[in-house]
């Protein structure tokens, strides 16, 4: 079967400028080339260091951010050479769930008002068939009809971050990036919220581009994991396959800095060495090779090709020339 989101040598690169007249003095590569697949009803795990381009990605992937190049196929639909008109009607397919709710919540509507507003956007249903909608979300996310008419800063960040994914769900989505989605709640509170993600992925058929920066958080939600450095995907993988058996050295030095409890994981953990350089001036050949501990001459010259090492079901990819 075909995968629902199909991701092609997509790029974002921001002018950045300078002097007097604000002219462009060079590109900033964030997203430089990626391609993955995604099936339907599955999550993408999305890692890296903060910076290395996974939030432009996601953005980038709902023309949120306009791409530079490069293709995205959603459902069989092209969304990078969509018109205005019908990539907002497309737009019900895929939303966004944010890393902050309080932000993407108006603090002058009820939660009411908000889940409402994107079905009138839309025009999609009669006023009671809407109304009868908002109610069934609010308890898939776990919350009654007694927060209807009540203002988003009356609720926990964990109720909130409820209130954001009903929103997501109003249009009845084939895709959600969720963007750092259970970041900034505690960790009690963070198991419950991806849970419910588990649950909607399972129950509705939903498929996730999950971004985070904790290793631990993705693997628990994750069918496979990319990856990213410097824009860049340096690796993809089932998730099992990718934790128990890491192939890129940037990946292995990330897996070994989540802390284990075993009194000899201070001896196993691999220090990168240097800061991640600037994606305005990215090192030739493998972007990796200045903080690389298996760094070759090849590498200083020559970028690595992205290559399956494994094929079959979800494939093992890599860009590195040990392989
Ligand atoms: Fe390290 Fe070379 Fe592989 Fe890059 S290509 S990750 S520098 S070994």
């Amino acid at each position: 079967m075909k995968p629902l989101l199909q991701v092609r040598n997509l790029r974002k690169h921001f002018p950045v400028r300078g002097g007097f007249f604000r002219r462009v003095t060079g590109w900033l590569k964030a997203v430089d080339g990626v391609s993955f697949d995604l099936p339907r009803g599955q999550t993408f795990g999305l890692v890296g260091e903060s910076g290395c381009g996974k939030s432009t990605l996601g953005r980038a992937i709902l023309r949120l951010h306009e791409p530079t190049g490069g293709r995205v196929l959603l459902d069989g639909t092209d969304i990078t050479a969509l018109e205005r008109r019908a990539l907002t009607r497309q737009r019900r397919h895929m939303q966004i769930i944010f890393q902050d709710p309080y932000a993407s919540l108006s603090p002058r509507r009820t939660i009411l008002q908000t889940l409402l507003e994107p079905m009138e956007v839309h025009r999609l249903g009669t006023p009671e068939s809407r109304r009868e909608k908002v109610l069934e979300l609010l308890h898939i996310v776990g919350l009654g009809p007694e927060v209807l008419h009540r203002y988003p800063h009356e609720f926990s960040g964990g109720q909130r971050q409820r209130i954001g994914i009903a929103r997501a769900l109003t249009l009845d989505p084939k895709f959600i990036v969720a963007d750092e989605a259970v970041s900034a709640l505690d960790v009690s509170v963070q198991s419950q919220v991806l849970n419910l993600i588990a649950r909607l992925q399972r129950e509705l058929g939903i498929s996730f581009l999950f971004i985070s920066h904790d290793l631990a958080v993705v693997q628990h939600i994750s069918d496979q994991v990319g990856v990213m450095y410097l824009g860049r995907l340096v690796e993809t993988a089932p998730t099992d396959e990718l934790y128990r058996d890491p192939r890129h050295p940037y990946t292995r030095a990330l897996l070994s800095a989540i802390p284990v409890p075993d009194p000899k994981w201070r001896s196993r953990r691999i220090l990168l060495q240097g800061e991640i350089p600037s994606p305005l001036h990215p090192p030739p050949g493998c972007p990796f090779h200045t903080r690389c501990p298996e760094a070759m001459p090849v590498c200083r010259r020559e970028m690595p090709d992205w290559r399956p090492i494994k094929e079959g079901g979800i494939p093992h990819r890599v860009a590195c020339h040990l392989y």
